[in-house]
């Protein structure tokens, strides 16, 4: 929870290095290729940032055994719904762009969607890329505040040192149950956090293959990250032939776990970054842009959101669904458009002073 002084300087010069590596040098295959995942899942996790990026300085969040910072129980106030807060299901889908969500045939995507709320103009955090961008969207803050600037499974950095959906919902007795498909999620796994951690190393059908048996088995929090997409568009590019028939395939366990869902849960899809070209990184609208949909009871059906809404407003709407609030300051907000009725009071703090 606390930057320190070469933290902007440092999220500025990954910022410099990573636009100008990837916006000056269009990337073919060639150059691509450094980049693109192995043949196993596991090793499909690393590497999409510049070798810059594992060359940062630690951060606080990189000790060994990182104050979990939930210091207090999160008080529970009254979700969208009345009665007790619905299971609430998280998903990633790991490099969907926003206008392939949009306009691919995601058939099971669009039902979520026209069923739900939604939004293909939301955006990730700086970098766009797995780890920092997952941290933001688990723990509601920013990069430069989450200090989880590598891209890599690199154990001896540590675990995310500041409170994550996991930690809040476990502090307040709920099951909490994740489901990954890159290795690089243990440093999400804070201990005491997450009930059920599972890394699947199949790739999304087995994913969902997990999923479904985690979701029978019970849960308040779920979140399921499908690495495919990501993998597709390292392999032969964003938007290209092979990503969009891919996102299909992910589809189509989107839609096997959907049918394992309990009909009160209330769902969150969405992506930790886009990608251009056979990267993603960069400050680009490509890179930046991602899907952003909630459905379930209490929220609106078929409605276009209007509002900006950012990755870091997942954790808080998921934290807001279950009758909760961070612990300290969040950048995120509930998406309060989303849903049909007023919401009751929550006394969450932002990080955005709204001085009159
Ligand atoms: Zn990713």
């Amino acid at each position: 929870m606390r930057p320190t002084r070469w933290l902007p300087a440092a999220l500025l010069a990954l910022g410099l290095l990573a636009c100008g590596r990837l916006t000056a040098t269009p990337a073919p295959a060639a150059t691509a290729s450094p980049h693109l995942p192995a043949a196993t899942p596991s090793a499909a996790a690393t590497g999409t940032l510049p070798a810059t990026v594992t060359a940062l300085p630690p951060t606080p969040a990189a000790s060994p055994s990182p104050p979990i910072g939930v210091t207090s129980p999160a008080a529970p106030t009254a979700g969208p719904t009345a009665g007790p807060p619905p299971p609430v299901v998280i998903l990633s889908f790991d490099g969907l762009r926003a206008d392939a969500a949009e306009t691919g045939n995601l058939p099971n995507l669009h039902a979520l969607a026209a069923r739900g709320a939604y939004t293909y103009h939301a955006r990730t955090t700086f970098p766009p890329a797995t780890l920092p961008s997952h941290a933001s969207m688990l723990s509601g803050v920013g990069p430069e505040v989450h200090g989880l600037l590598w891209n890599d499974t690199d154990p001896a950095r540590g675990l995310i040192g500041v409170p994550t959906i996991f930690s809040v919902a476990h502090e307040a007795g709920l099951t909490t149950v994740l489901v990954a498909g890159k290795e690089k999620f243990l440093h999400f796994n804070l201990p005491g956090t997450i009930d059920r951690y599972t890394f699947v190393t199949n790739g999304d059908q087995g994913i969902a293959d997990q999923a479904v048996v985690e979701a029978q088995a019970g849960f308040d929090l779920l979140m399921v990250h499908f690495p495919n997409p990501d993998y597709f568009g390292h392999l032969d590019g964003w938007m290209s032939a092979t990503y969009l028939y891919q996102l299909k395939r992910t589809d189509d366990a989107l839609g096997r776990l959907l049918a394992a869902l309990p009909p009160q849960a209330v769902v969150i899809a969405t992506a930790d970054h886009g990608g251009h070209g056979f990267v993603h990184g960069a400050d680009l609208p490509a890179d930046m842009t991602i899907p952003w949909i909630i459905a379930g009871p209490g929220v609106r059906q078929n409605y276009a959101l209007t509002g900006p809404v950012t990755t870091t407003d997942t954790a808080v709407t998921a934290a807001y669904l279950l009758g909760l609030t961070f612990p300290g300051a969040v950048a995120g907000r509930p998406v309060w458009e989303a849903f049909t009725n007023l919401p009751p009071l929550v006394t969450q703090t932002t990080a955005t002073p709204a001085a009159p």
